[in-house]
């Protein structure tokens, strides 16, 4: 038992690192999803979760790095079915927000919530499904690709296949011999950076989340990948609180706000329009993205095209 009680003192010690390091794929194993500490099993389940999030007055150190204050005094809301765009250069404080709504670590101090509840405050359980993340690189577990987009979850074959069909993943699962049975992971199939992100996004569909997190490819995926991958996520977006660390200046064209994260603040916050009018740092990501390719201070690959 003391083997047992070490073995979890250094899981829940390393939680955070670990979780983010697996994204959302270690999130199928319920018995690691949780942070012992602050997790309350009897947590609130909201009737009507509208999935409108707000920060309040967000401070955040990684405990591994605890000199250095990552967010300070981050306040912003989002409303339900608002898509908002985070935007700003590297190492700014994009994906710690994102970790953060995630759950994977809480505030130092300040408040997040979701549908007016404090996060600490939600049955964890609950909480995780009512949230997908979509990102870069999504991590898949190494069994059949049907198991990957049910996650968990007693969907019907009807239903995996609609929301693969939606996803824009139906095509390429139906070309393998095994179909929806067909093994990924190590042991299986090797799937290109786009496919992975459809079954991803297929994933988020069935999970009917009420908040859409979504990490914005910035490294180019061939141009017909591209295409599907954008055509699964605006269908993903439709009719859900979205939020995406954004790379594309599309996106950030059709976000109703638009967050600038410099330095763990926030350094503006408005629409497009209203943003560039004002004249400051995003206008000077903009204007550096068209005319170097980039909207961010670090080698941020950018589509100027889109
Ligand atoms: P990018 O655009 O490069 O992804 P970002 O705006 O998303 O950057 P974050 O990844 O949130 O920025 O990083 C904010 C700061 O926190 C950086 O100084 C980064 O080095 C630090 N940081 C990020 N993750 C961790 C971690 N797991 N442990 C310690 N420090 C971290």
């Amino acid at each position: 038992t003391l083997q047992v009680a070490m073995a979890f003192a250094l899981m829940s010690s390393l939680y955070g690192e670990f979780m983010q390091a697996l994204g959302a794929s270690v999130r199928i194993f319920a018995l690691l999803d949780r942070k012992p500490d602050v997790d309350n099993m009897n947590g609130d389940i909201l009737g009507q979760a509208d999935g409108c999030v707000e920060f309040k007055n967000v401070t955040f150190t990684y405990p591994s790095r605890p000199e250095t204050k990552v967010l300070k005094e981050v306040t912003f809301a989002v409303k339900p079915g608002e898509m908002v765009a985070l935007v700003g250069p590297s190492g700014g404080g994009k994906s710690t927000i994102v970790n953060l709504i995630e759950r994977f670590y809480d505030p130092d101090s300040g408040m997040i919530q979701l549908g007016g509840v404090d996060l600490k405050s939600l049955d964890p359980q609950w909480f995780r499904r009512k949230i997908a993340m979509v990102s870069q690189e999504p991590t898949l577990f190494a069994c059949s690709i049907k198991e990957n987009i049910a996650y968990g979850k007693m969907a019907t074959s009807e239903e995996i296949e609609s929301a693969a069909k939606q996803a824009n993943a139906h095509n390429f699962i139906t070309t393998f011999e095994e179909g929806y049975d067909t093994l990924v992971g190590e042991r299986g199939v090797r799937l290109s950076g786009g496919q992975k992100q459809r079954i991803a996004i297929a994933r988020a569909l069935i999970m009917d989340p009420v908040l859409l997190l979504l990490d914005e490819a910035t490294s180019a995926l061939d141009a017909e990948s591209e295409h599907l991958v954008q055509e699964a996520i605006d269908r993903a977006m439709k009719g859900r609180t979205v939020i995406v660390i954004a790379h594309r200046l599309s996106t950030v064209r059709n976000a109703s706000k638009v967050i600038v994260i410099d330095k763990g603040e926030i350094a503006e916050m408005g629409n497009h329009e209203e943003l560039i009018a004002k004249g400051g740092v995003y206008k000077r990501l903009v204007l550096r993205q068209l005319t170097a390719g980039s909207l961010y201070a670090g080698n941020d690959n950018l589509d100027v095209n889109t």
